[in-house]
């Protein structure tokens, strides 16, 4: 009798279990002994059944979420993307990035075997990425260049001294010897001091024009070939964009060569010329590279900044804009008719310079003399004898420096 009712209930359940159409519910049934207690079989049957249910849900989540795009090298993994849109797995992401490098490199004679390179160095995403880059390079391509970091050292308390810290530290991470150079040395002035002076209107005039020769000078005892600085696509598009929005155009007919200063005496490259800044900050990102994020305690600089975020919203719409500001910038052809300034050297300590004293020359008399608005703009200064129409080409390439934020000269 006993039998019989269980058999009843039993076959009830089985119907109604096949009714709710939960496959899952109908295979424990089966999987069940033939004979079982009533209160049993129904609470595992309802045990069973949330379980059955969030596995369920689970798997209905798993295959309504898109698969991620596969690496466009080796079609397995997931990862950043590069400048063409295409996924990169991340070793496969290293790779294509390095390889562009040394192609850009390659291509543009930028170094010959032998050579002393001496690498800007400011701590930043940039030059962290290019010493590390370049040291990679230098080994599995044998270029066989002497790699040094060379710093300067503006004398920003709170800003500088920190970078310097991790400038140190790459030292000896990539195991290349480092050099620093200081304003307080090189001018009797730190940065803390001029902004004292000055308050915080044309620091960064000061602070570009001097570091740019404060870099010569480093280069120069140091005794190196070719300066290589962290300039990227980025930066490069923004200066044509800068350039053209000033009317400079001496600077605008230079700005984009991927080796400037080539009549002066150590000539500069930026081997990230056609690198965008993205792909950098994601290098350094992925391969945990030890670097210093932290902007300019002195940064106001809002026009460049102006046109940086110009130039991030293009690239938000269309990512090659950058690479056409760069492509148009090269297409420019000067006019015949404009008059260039012719360069010379600066009367007072031999730099090279189109007016009879540098820039920095012209800066740093008027900070000693308490008029530190000498050499600011279209001020009477020691320049003024000279023929008017010729701009300042010399010291002041503040333009040509990346200025604020992540600096990397
Ligand atoms: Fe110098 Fe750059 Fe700071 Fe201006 S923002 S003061 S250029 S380090």
């Amino acid at each position: 009798m006993k039998q019989n009712k269980l058999y009843f209930i039993f076959s009830k359940l089985h119907i109604s279990i096949k009714k709710k159409k939960n496959p899952k519910g109908w295979f424990l049934f089966n999987s069940q002994p033939n004979y079982i207690y009533v209160e049993d079989f129904q609470k595992r049957r309802a045990e069973t059944i949330v379980l059955e249910k969030l596995k369920w849900k689970k798997a209905r989540r798993r295959s309504r979420r898109r698969p991620g795009p596969a690496c466009a090298v080796t079609a397995i993994r997931e990862g950043p993307l590069s400048k063409d849109l295409k996924p990169y797995s991340r070793e496969c992401f290293y790779e294509v990035f390095e390889e562009e490098i040394h192609q850009v490199i390659v291509e543009n004679q930028l170094f010959k075997p032998g050579e002393r390179v001496a690498i800007g160095a400011s701590g930043g995403k940039d030059s962290t990425v290019l010493a590390y880059v370049l040291s990679e390079l230098n080994r599995r391509h044998n270029y066989g260049l002497d790699l040094f970091l060379l710093s300067v050292d503006e004398g920003i308390t709170g800003y500088r001294d920190d970078s310097l810290e991790t400038v140190k530290r790459n030292e000896i991470q990539y195991g290349l010897p480092l050099k620093i150079v200081s304003y307080k040395d090189l001018y009797g002035w730190t940065m803390d001091e001029i902004v004292k002076m000055i308050g915080l209107k044309n620091n960064c005039t000061f602070c570009g024009v001097f570091r740019r020769q404060a870099l010569d000078r480093g280069a120069a005892l140091l005794k190196v070939d070719k300066v290589a600085t962290g300039h990227n696509a980025d930066d490069i598009a923004e200066t044509v964009l800068l350039n053209i929005l000033r009317g400079d155009i001496a600077r605008l007919s230079r700005c984009t060569s991927i080796v400037t200063g080539e009549d002066g005496p150590i000539p500069r490259c930026k081997p990230f010329k056609y690198t965008y800044e993205k792909e950098i900050v994601m290098y350094a990102y992925f391969k945990r590279l030890d670097y210093f994020s932290t902007e300019c305690i002195y940064s106001p600089n809002a026009y460049r900044g102006f046109a940086r975020e110009f130039i991030k919203d293009l690239e938000r719409i269309r990512p090659r804009a950058i690479l056409d500001i760069i492509q148009s910038g090269e297409d420019f052809r000067i006019s015949t008719f404009t008059k260039m300034p012719e360069q010379g050297t600066c009367e007072r300590c031999g730099y090279i310079s189109s007016q009879k004293w540098c820039k920095a020359c012209v800066l740093l008399e008027g900070l000693n003399r308490g008029l530190p608005k000498l050499g600011i703009g279209r001020s009477r200064g020691p320049n003024n004898d000279r023929k008017k129409g010729t701009k300042e080409t010399n010291g002041a390439k503040s333009i040509e420096s990346k200025q604020c934020g992540t600096l990397d000269f």
